[in-house]
């Protein structure tokens, strides 16, 4: 079962992956190639000459003048002023990325199934730990969580 998808750390690789730092950036801040980075006026610093500067490799950006740096999670977090979560929802809807446990009433009722679907989870392993180990009631156990879709490897994890 596919019960880990959607987790923050799945959607920020898949943000990460779609965004490009460069075009990001640019977008408020004039940058402009030289060798193999990009430079600008620092944004969270006051300067006349830029020492603001961007990596199209690394996908990251530093700045010589106040030390700011980090990934297009942390440009925005610092842009915006926004914890990691927004920025997150900031960058996948700029990346047109469906983020499945944010944003509308469709949305949220998958994260509720999935939601009752781990409860009921971890109840039936609850329930039914023990009785694995009698063969006779170990089948009905077996049965009743076969109809529901829990195989015994998922129940051991
Ligand atoms: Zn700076």
């Amino acid at each position: 079962m596919a019960l880990r998808e959607g987790l923050p750390q799945d959607s920020r690789a898949l943000v990460l992956a779609a965004v490009d730092v460069v075009d990001l950036i640019s977008q408020t801040v004039a940058l402009k190639r030289r060798g193999r980075k990009f430079v600008g006026l620092c944004p969270f610093h006051q300067e006349k000459t830029p020492s603001f500067t961007v990596d199209p490799v690394k996908q990251a950006f530093y700045c010589f003048g106040c030390k700011a740096s980090g990934t297009a999670f942390d440009f925005v977090m610092k842009r915006d002023r926004v914890e990691f979560r927004e920025a997150l929802e900031i960058l996948a809807k700029a990346a047109n990325i469906d983020l499945p446990q944010f944003g509308t009433a469709g949305q949220q009722q998958n994260k509720n199934e999935r939601q009752a679907m781990l409860d009921a989870h971890s109840a039936a392993c609850r329930y039914f730990e023990g009785t694995f180990a009698d063969p006779r009631q170990g089948q009905v156990a077996r049965d009743y969580l076969a109809q529901r879709g829990f195989t015994e490897e998922s129940l051991k994890k």
